[in-house]
C-alpha cells in the first residue's frame, strides 16, 4: 500500500510548485534527499536464533536547521516509505515554522511479534546503526507508528552509553523521567483536534454535536477521539487494524481505550458488557460513513480513487502522513469535500518534540500549560499562513497552500545559503 508514497509526496509537490515563488534549481534540489543510511540489524531472538532485520534512516533536507522525524516499526518500512515521509517532515517543519530539517527513520518488522527483550535489542541495535549521523544537533529521531516513549529511552540511553555522558537531546518523545516534557504523549492528537476545530470555525460549522469517524486507534486515534469527544464532538466510529465500532448515537471514547489497553485491540469490543449498542464496521466502511468530520489517523493510501468517489464526509482532517492518494486527492477536490493536509493537521506531535528539545538544552522544564498554549499559538499562526496563501494565490486546495507556504520557507533557506562549493 504504501509503495507509491514517494510517488504521492513528490506530485504533491509539483502540483504546488506553479503557485510556489521557488527558483526552479533550488526546486530540483528540493526533490532529492539529502542522504539515505540502510542498516542491517542482526537480533538474538529469544529462541536463540538471529534474525536480521532491515532498517533506515533517510535525511531529507537540512537547510533551515537539525534533521528532524520519527522512527518507525512496521512491516511496510521501505527506503522508498522513510524518504516520502522524510519529505513530509520537512514541509511540515517548514509550515509550522520550527528550526528544522526533516528525516524519517524506521525498522521493517511486525512489533507485534517481538517480545519486550526483542524489541529492546532491535532498538539498541538500530540506535547503534544510526549513531553516526543522529544527534543533538543533527538528527533527532522521535516517535512515530509503533514506537513511544519505551524506544526513545532504550535510544537516548544506547547513544549515551556511546557519548560517555547523558545527551537527553539526541531523540524527543522521551519519558517524563528522563528529559521528556509534558504533553507530548498527546501533542499530536491535540494538535488534530486544534486543527479540526479551527476548520470548523473557518467553514461556519459547530464542533459542538458534530459527527466523527476516526480510522486508526493508535497513541493519535485514541488521543483524538478522546480530546473530540470532550470537546463535545460525538464519535460515532473508530477502528484499528482488527476493525472497527460504529454506534451513530455517539462511542464511550474511554470506555474503548479501556478495552484496548486491556485486549490489544478494538476486536471483541462490541461484545463486551453494556456496549452492546455499538456494531462493527469494517475500516472500507467506516471511511464511506455520512459524518462531519473524516479522521485517517492510521497509515498511508488509505483514501484511494474508490474510496474518494464514495466519500461522504463533509470535511477530511489528516492525521495520519499521507493516507490520501494523489488521485483520490483530485476527486475530493473536484467534489468538494475540503481536506487538512496532515503536514499541519498532524504537526503537534513535532511541535511539542521541539519544545522538549529546547527544554532539554536549557536544563529547564515547562509545566503543561505553557507547553499546550506554545502547541495552540504555532498550530494556529501555520493555519492562518495556510489559508492566506490559500487566498492570495488563489490554489486549488489547502494541501497546494500548505506547500506553498513551506516550499518557498525551504527554498528561501536554500537560495540564502547558496550552493556548495
Ligand atoms: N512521528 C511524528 C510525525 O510524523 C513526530 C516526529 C517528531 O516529533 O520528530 O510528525
Amino acid at each position: 500500500m504504501s509503495d507509491d508514497a514517494l510517488g504521492n509526496m513528490l506530485a504533491q509537490m509539483e502540483n504546488a510548485e506553479p503557485y510556489a515563488d521557488v527558483d526552479a534549481g533550488v526546486f530540483e534540489r528540493l526533490k532529492h534527499p539529502e542522504r539515505t543510511l540502510k542498516v542491517s540489524l542482526p537480533v538474538e531472538r529469544d529462541d536463540g536464533t538471529v534474525e536480521i532485520f532491515e532498517g533506515f534512516r533517510c535525511q531529507f533536507d537540512s537547510a533551515r536547521g537539525p534533521f528532524k522525524g520519527g522512527i518507525r516499526y512496521h512491516p511496510t518500512v521501505s527506503m522508498d516509505e522513510v524518504t516520502a515521509l522524510a519529505g513530509w517532515m520537512t514541509w511540515k517543519t517548514a509550515l509550522v515554522d520550527l528550526p528544522y530539517g526533516g528525516a524519517k527513520g524506521g525498522v521493517a518488522c511486525n512489533p507485534k511479534e517481538l517480545s519486550d527483550c526483542e524489541t529492546e535489542k532491535l532498538t539498541r541495535r538500530y540506535t547503534e546503526g544510526v549513531r553516526r549521523m543522529i544527534g543533538p544537533d543533527m538528527d533527532v529521531p522521535a516517535p512515530d507508528m509503533n514506537t513511544g516513549a519505551r524506544e526513545m529511552a532504550w535510544m537516548m540511553d544506547t547513544y549515551s552509553m556511546y557519548g560517555g555522558r547523558v545527551i537527553p537531546d539526541v531523540v524527543t518523545g522521551k519519558p517524563i523521567e528522563v528529559g521528556g516534557t509534558a504533553g507530548r504523549v498527546e501533542a499530536t492528537g491535540r494538535g488534530v483536534t486544534i486543527t479540526t476545530r479551527r476548520m470548523f470555525e473557518y467553514l461556519g460549522e459547530d464542533l459542538d454535536g458534530a459527527t466523527v469517524a476516526v480510522q486508526g486507534f493508535g497513541n493519535v486515534g485514541s488521543v483524538t477521539a478522546r480530546l473530540l469527544s470532550s470537546m463535545g464532538a460525538n464519535v460515532v466510529a473508530v477502528s484499528d487494524v482488527s476493525g472497527g465500532v460504529h454506534d451513530a448515537d455517539g462511542l464511550d471514547v474511554m470506555a474503548i481505550e479501556r478495552h484496548v489497553s486491556e485486549t490489544g485491540s478494538i476486536a471483541g469490543y462490541t461484545d463486551a458488557d453494556g456496549y452492546d449498542d455499538a456494531d462493527a464496521i469494517t475500516n472500507g466502511d467506516l471511511l464511506r460513513l455520512d459524518v462531519d468530520a473524516l479522521i485517517p489517523a492510521a497509515i498511508e493510501n488509505v483514501i484511494t480513487e474508490d474510496v474518494a468517489e464514495d466519500l461522504r464526509a463533509s470535511v477530511v482532517v489528516e492525521a495520519a502522513n499521507g493516507p490520501t492518494t494523489f488521485a483520490a486527492d483530485g476527486i475530493l477536490r473536484e467534489r468538494d469535500i475540503p481536506v487538512v493536509p496532515d503536514i499541519l493537521a498532524n504537526a503537534g506531535g513535532v511541535i511539542v518534540s521541539y519544545l522538549e528539545w529546547v527544554q532539554n538544552s536549557q536544563q529547564y522544564s515547562w509545566d503543561l500549560e505553557q507547553v499546550n498554549d506554545d502547541l495552540e499559538t504555532k498550530l494556529a499562526r501555520a493555519f492562518d499562513e495556510m489559508l492566506d496563501a490559500y487566498t492570495a494565490r488563489d490554489t486549488p486546495d489547502l494541501r497546494t497552500a500548505a506547500y506553498v507556504v513551506a516550499l518557498e520557507r525551504v527554498g528561501k533557506a536554500h537560495e540564502m545559503r547558496g550552493l556548495f562549493p
